[in-house]
């Protein structure tokens, strides 16, 4: 089982760690700050800082089992790495536009009363699908709605609830026949804004940034027609 360092931190950018296993050119680590594709979120790229030499981390997925983690590097390694200690460094430029680009997302879902169909989270633009009446959707109002949460500089933050009590917290999820992953019978549910302000609460295991300020001026894209109820909102940062 590997730790995962992005659920206490998501703003890690270092950390050490040891190899526990390689396969080719799969490397398992004892503990990681290097987020795995999930929820619409790319892998993270990065470095592994080995005593004689630096791996190019190029992709991070999830393995078959719960806190797998596989850390895809450049070419074949062999077995001599394993038990080493090792520097873990994501390149954090990219993941930073992850993390605003998948806050963003959020804030997005906030202004459309619908279920989620297919969400991919990029470094300037992402995309959400929607189930939706298309006749409820006003782009220059949402459009007004997203600049006003990120000039507001509401917080965003993780509460974990037990896996024991999703049944309670079910509502939430907007997500259509998907079901949050649980990890040590925990859910991490991330929320936006608090007390009587809350814009947004839902199902997330993905990297965050702490506040909507912090993401930055956004606007929503094309809205793409993709069938009778089959909505794709694109939103991107804007200067
Ligand atoms: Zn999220």
């Amino acid at each position: 089982m590997t730790e995962l360092l992005f659920n206490e931190d998501s703003y890690l950018k270092e950390a050490e760690a040891k190899v526990i296993s390689v396969k080719d050119n799969i490397i398992k680590l004892n503990r990681t700050i290097f987020y795995p594709e999930g929820g619409g979120q790319p892998g993270d790229n990065g470095k592994l800082v080995l005593k004689d030499r630096v791996l190019n981390v190029i992709d991070t997925k999830k393995g078959e089992q719960e806190n797998e983690i596989l850390h895809y590097v450049e070419g074949n390694i062999d077995e001599s790495i394993i038990n080493q200690e090792v520097g873990l460094k994501i390149d954090w430029d990219r993941r930073y536009k992850l993390m605003r680009m998948h806050s963003s997302c959020h804030v997005l879902v906030s202004l459309v009363p619908a279920l989620i169909t297919g969400a991919s989270v990029g470094i300037e633009k992402s995309r959400i699908d929607f189930d939706v009446d298309p006749s409820t959707l006003n782009k220059e109002e949402m459009n007004q709605r997203i600049r006003e949460i990120v000039s507001e500089d509401h917080p965003i933050f993780i509460n974990q609830i037990s896996g024991d009590n999703y049944e309670e917290y079910k509502h939430l999820s907007k997500g259509a026949a998907v079901s949050p992953p649980v990890i040590n019978n925990k859910i991490q549910i991330v929320q936006i804004g608090e007390d009587n302000n809350i814009i947004d609460a839902e199902f997330c295991s993905g990297t965050h940034c702490k506040s909507t300020k912090e993401i930055g001026p956004l606007e929503i894209g094309k809205i793409e027609n993709k069938g009778k109820r089959n909505r794709r909102i694109n939103i991107r940062f804007s200067s």
